[in-house]
């Protein structure tokens, strides 16, 4: 008899004698699940460690901090965005602002918490003047987010913009064409939605982003937004 069937059966019987028995659901809610590494894999303190001092491409000149990301080792969705503004370099945590106080909107819209799931960026040193990152800059960072990807193994990811849509994913694709529809990066679901910097520029676009959380939270069983 299988694991699941012969928990059903003991689930019965207590039942019959009078024990009131709640199944454990099979993945653990956010807060309670383990922060160890994935089975056979390496943790994100593993990667970070790895990254402390990085030199990797010129953008570590200009750094106050690496931003390495931040939220739930196993979050089910991960969001990654293109890379530190001012205050996320100064705070050494990813989208910590305006666009930041508008993503937690948008996560808060469908049930979850910051701390439920992961943010992360294209690259982890601020470019300067808010520039996005050059290509050789996303090269040399791609490699330790594929990896904290690999360690997190989400259920979805969620880009955040054209920048982060087309480093990640390898092409060259307009945000506006492509928006809300899902791609594929290794074996995980990703749906690309705008920037909330664009968002905070272009208000009437919004709707577009609640339609793909929407999307999101059909696909991870979240609560749709009201
Ligand atoms: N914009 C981004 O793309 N990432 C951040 O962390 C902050 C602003």
């Amino acid at each position: 008899m299988s694991r699941a069937a012969s928990r059903k059966v003991l689930a019965a019987w207590l039942r019959e004698v009078g024990v009131e028995y709640v199944l454990r659901p099979s993945r653990p809610a956010p807060e309670a699940q383990p922060a160890g590494p994935a089975p056979g894999g390496e943790t994100l303190e593993d990667i970070r460690g790895e990254l402390a001092g990085c030199q990797g491409c010129p953008l570590c000149a200009g750094r106050s901090t690496i931003v390495f990301g931040v939220g739930n080792p196993r979050a089910r969705l991960m969001f990654v965005g293109e890379g530190p503004g001012v205050d996320e370099d100064r705070q050494g945590e990813p989208f910590v602002g305006a666009a930041g106080k508008r993503l937690n909107h948008w996560i808060a819209r469908i049930g979850l918490r910051r701390e439920d799931v992961y943010i992360a960026n294209i690259v982890k040193c601020r470019p300067p003047e808010n520039r996005a990152p050059f290509p050789e800059e996303a090269k040399a960072c791609l490699p330790y987010l594929m990896r904290q990807i690999r360690a997190i193994r989400p259920e979805a990811i969620c880009t955040l913009g054209a920048t982060a849509l087309n480093h990640l994913l390898g092409i060259e694709e307009r945000i506006t064409k492509v928006r809300g529809r899902w791609r594929e990066l290794d074996g995980v679901p990703v749906l690309p939605t705008y920037h909330p910097a664009f968002i905070l520029r272009n208000a009437a676009r919004e709707t577009e982003v609640f339609e793909d959380f929407e999307t999101l939270a059909r696909r991870l069983s979240l609560p749709l937004p009201k």
